[in-house]
């Protein structure tokens, strides 16, 4: 998928690791922060002064990016799912989709645990079939074509017992992977590493388009 990105971009940590937007293509060089350079990104796009939900105004204090498809719904960070909303909302919105949010918010309060309750087993439900997204964002990874290898020793140092738990009770991963448009793995080398341990071929995936991970 081709995601969001400010016209103009430009972070730097050292010389080693920075990461530029030109001519429409992100690049990434180095051992980057994956979520917060994807947060600083959103923050570049939107004008952030007001909660997307309630509309109230945002300080330093109260401002977060909400995950408008829920984390645990497979929802990932990058700018088309992330939006400005006071901490507050982001909290009471908790793990539903903004259609659902919108939903819960026009229900009477006396009846709203109950929506919510209901709300999160249709997502759970959904959940044994496919991933809770936009079904243009999510394709199949060969995990054959992983670059980044060396990775894979940290994981067999640190275990992978969530992940072995979670595919032995659902028989898919509980979300996808975020790859940059040339193979690198910005999320999910544990689901890889598992996949590859287990014979698993497929693995779903975003992929990046308009992101580039320059090799060191
Ligand atoms: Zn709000």
């Amino acid at each position: 998928m081709i995601i969001q990105l400010p016209e103009k971009f430009f972070q730097w940590y050292d010389w080693k690791r920075y990461a530029y937007v030109d001519d429409g293509i992100l690049y990434i060089k180095g051992d980057v922060n994956y979520e917060n350079l994807m947060y600083s990104l959103t923050y570049s796009i939107y004008d952030y002064q007001y909660c997307a939900y309630c509309d109230h105004k945002l300080t330093m204090e109260t401002r977060t990016l909400d995950h408008m498809y829920p984390r645990n719904w497979g929802g990932i960070s990058i700018p088309d799912n992330l939006i400005p909303s006071c901490s507050s909302c982001n909290g009471q919105k908790s793990n539903m989709t903004v259609a659902q949010y919108i939903q819960w918010l026009e229900t009477e309060s006396g009846s709203r645990s109950e929506l919510y309750a209901k709300f999160v087993r249709e997502n759970e439900k959904e959940m044994n079939q496919r991933y809770i997204l936009p079904d243009e964002w999510v394709t199949a990874f060969n995990v054959g074509d992983v670059i980044d290898e060396l990775n894979f020793e940290t994981i067999e140092r640190f275990g992978n017992d969530k992940i072995d738990l979670y595919y032995q009770l659902h028989h898919h991963y509980p979300r996808p992977i975020v790859i940059s448009a040339n193979n690198w793995v910005f999320k999910g080398i544990h689901i890889l590493y598992h996949a590859k341990q287990n014979g698993i071929k497929t693995v779903s995936c975003i992929r990046l388009d308009n992101v580039i991970r320059i090799k060191e």
